[in-house]
């Protein structure tokens, strides 16, 4: 229970879903951990259910998009813990429409959230990384970062941004011993997999090509996702730089 002993982690987009469970493992293998989220409620429970398990964390109410927002969440993991080792930019935003029905604000929200909240972050871990000498900075993208599908033209434009992003960042700092690495979950039970279903033109169809579909034939867990995670914000992982983890069950091998 110690892979991540005296690392401070700053887990966004952790008041659910992938993001909780990775809170929450980090927590359990020995990380200081920000909970950082829109969703205050949510990210209460996280951090109590953490410390009831004996762990240390705290909730930042922080909006990913918002430059303001990203510099007091970087600032709060400063100064609560005293500095910055693990960033995992988490936090994401889901529209299932295409090109055509998708409105302007709606791709922008999906951009400002998805990609400019992965930038503004790394913005700001970097150079707090560098003061400890070294870091690791994880970005969720997606299988649909990877290939694409019907009816989700702003998140699978933006997830593949995330992809190119991360691989800019994990060559412009390696040198000051900063990894960036990218995780491409598939279809993984969470809310947001929940809105997906509900929100298609087709839900039940929907629901059977993202359970029964998958080459694995089932979802996979947050957990699942999480302790890939584990590795690429661990010095074990300390040869991977800008490398694509596919936690998918088989989805892009097909
Ligand atoms: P989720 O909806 O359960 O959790 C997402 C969290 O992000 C929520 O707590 C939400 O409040 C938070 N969030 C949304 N906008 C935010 C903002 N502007 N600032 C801060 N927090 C914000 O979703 P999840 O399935 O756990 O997704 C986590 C990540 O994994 C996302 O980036 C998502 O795109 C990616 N992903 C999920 C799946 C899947 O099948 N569930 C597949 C591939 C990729």
């Amino acid at each position: 229970a110690d892979r991540l002993k005296d690392k401070v982690a700053i887990v966004t987009g952790a008041a659910s879903g992938i993001g909780a469970a990775t809170a929450t493992l980090f927590a359990k293998e020995g990380a200081k951990v920000v909970v950082a989220d829109i969703n205050q409620q949510g990210g209460a429970q996280v951090v109590e259910s953490i410390r009831s398990a004996g762990g240390i964390a705290d909730f930042v109410r922080a909006d990913v998009s918002k430059h303001a927002d990203i510099r007091a969440m970087i600032e709060f993991a400063v100064k609560t813990y005293g500095g910055l080792d693990v960033l995992v930019n988490n936090a994401g935003l889901e529209i299932t429409k295409n090109e055509v029905d998708t409105t302007e604000e709606e791709w922008d929200r999906v951009f400002d959230v998805n990609v400019k909240g992965v930038f503004l972050a790394t913005k700001y871990a970097v150079p707090e990384m560098k003061k400890r000498g070294g870091g690791s900075i994880v970005n969720i993208s997606s299988a649909y970062g990877i290939v694409a599908s019907n009816g989700f033209a702003a998140y699978h434009a933006s997830k593949a941004a995330v992809r190119h992003l991360t691989k800019a960042t994990a060559l412009a700092h390696i040198k000051e011993g900063i990894r960036a690495n990218v995780i491409c979950p598939g279809v993984i039970d969470t809310p947001m997999l929940q809105a997906a279903y509900k929100n298609a033109m087709d839900p039940v169809a929907m629901e059977e090509i993202f359970l029964r579909g998958q080459p694995i034939g089932r979802a996979g867990r947050p957990e699942e996702l999480a302790y890939g995670c584990l590795f690429l914000a661990s010095d074990e992982s300390s040869f991977c730089v800008g490398a694509d983890l596919s936690i998918d069950g088989g989805f892009v091998a097909q």
